[in-house]
């Protein structure tokens, strides 16, 4: 058979037989309406009832603090603008973000900006950081919202959401975290680190695709985003998918069960280190993102004189499915912005790599990683005016 390995979990996961078998009943004869009074209405409620509680407490909340929404980009949009049009009124039209978000929020923020509102952008360093502090002096007194990822999904930074929690309740800001990379991946506990708001998806943590949750602390008043029919305590209309929740909260319960996160980081974060090491061994080479302050499957290196699209069609045919900048910009030729924002030069940024593995990943697979990327890289270089140039310039110098 065809050697295959699947290392784009940043863009999605499979979703695992557990989750699919939890759900299976809600396509097939449990197709009650939640909002039905009905026996079979009211066991499609109790399901998603039961889905609730497994996402808060996965996020050490209440139930009624658990919003269900159609996916990640949807929570990110709701929290955002909710939290605008409420604060608006009162006479607040600042919003502080960083540079590097996913465009689920940037877009957001910049659909904000044409309304009237302003929107400070912060920068990242070079390994994609920022402080507390950063975001302390930005807040100002109109300030209505902080929106700031928990982890970054193409480089796998995971940024000091607990003290950037802390800085936002002293100030009595609104804080949302668009946590969509970090469920499953690092222990999130909205109480203890100040979160006031916080997105996730289901289909990166083996869950579905179409659907997510916000967490949107009890006191916190924002308002709707999907109007209608009374579901979801009449903050999000839509009659729910059924299935869809219930995979989510049985996909959100197996990644968070106690010591499930910790394995995973065990298993992952020495054949992360490992691949890491070897293919930087390769010269021209430079790892994205923080070195140990990043998310224990993803991993993100640029190669010089190389065209990212053309490496990740060379891995493809070794069997290895992996993204360039994120899946999102891809068949778009501009660089990623994310790439762009640690001060890469565009050239850099394009020839860039994303590998994020999940749980399921072998020590012989990774092997079969790092022995796959050199020969690629030699050839596509082979080819290269940019790489041609590269060398002169440099035996020029030496
Ligand atoms: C995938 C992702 C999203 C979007 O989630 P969808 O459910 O695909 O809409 C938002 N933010 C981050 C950081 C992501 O990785």
């Amino acid at each position: 058979m065809k050697k295959f390995i699947y290392a784009d979990n940043a863009a999605t996961t499979p979703v695992s037989q557990p989750v699919l078998e939890a759900m299976l009943p809600y396509l097939e004869g449990e197709y009650g309406n939640p909002s039905s009074i009905y026996e079979k209405g009211r066991r499609a409620l109790a399901a998603i009832e039961e889905a609730r509680r497994q996402v808060a407490d996965a996020l050490h909340c209440k139930p009624r603090e658990i919003y269900f929404t159609g996916c990640g980009s949807e929570a990110d949009n709701w929290a955002i603008k909710g939290a605008a049009m409420a604060l608006y009124k009162k006479g607040k039209k600042h919003v502080i973000t960083t540079v590097f978000e996913h465009h689920a929020v940037l877009h957001t923020t910049q659909k904000l900006e044409k309304l009237g509102m302003e929107v400070t952008y912060l920068p990242v360093d070079e390994n994609g950081l920022l402080t507390a502090e950063d975001v302390k002096a930005a807040i100002r007194p109109d300030t209505a919202l902080v929106s700031i990822m928990y982890a970054n999904n193409e480089i796998g930074t995971v940024l000091p959401i607990a003290e950037i929690g802390a800085v936002c309740r002293q100030a009595g800001v609104l804080f949302h975290t668009d946590a969509v990379q970090a469920v499953g991946n690092v222990e999130i506990d909205v109480q203890a680190q100040n979160i006031d708001m916080l997105s996730l998806s289901a289909h990166k943590f083996h869950g579905p695709k179409g659907v997510g949750a916000l967490y949107i602390r009890s006191g916190v008043r924002i308002e709707n985003f999907l109007d209608g029919g009374g579901q979801e305590g009449g903050h999000r209309a839509g009659t729910e998918n059924v299935a869809s929740i219930v995979g989510m909260g049985r996909a959100i319960e197996l990644a968070c069960a106690p010591g499930a996160i910790a394995k995973k980081r065990d298993h992952l974060v020495p054949l992360r280190d490992k691949i890491i090491a070897e293919t930087l061994k390769l010269p021209h080479t430079r790892l994205n993102g923080h070195p140990t302050q990043r998310l224990p499957g993803t991993i993100n290196i640029s190669f010089e004189g190389v065209e990212g699209e053309s490496l990740l069609l060379m891995l493809d045919l070794a069997g290895i499915a992996a993204s360039s900048g994120s899946a999102c910009t891809s068949g778009s030729l501009d660089p990623s912005h994310v790439l762009l924002s640690l001060g890469l030069s565009h050239d850099v940024a394009h020839g860039s790599l994303r590998l994020s593995l999940a749980e399921d990943i072998t020590a012989e697979d990774a092997d079969y990683i790092i022995s796959s990327i050199p020969p690629v890289i030699e050839r596509l270089r082979a080819m290269s005016p940019l790489w041609e140039k590269i060398v002169k310039e440099e035996q020029a110098g030496a």
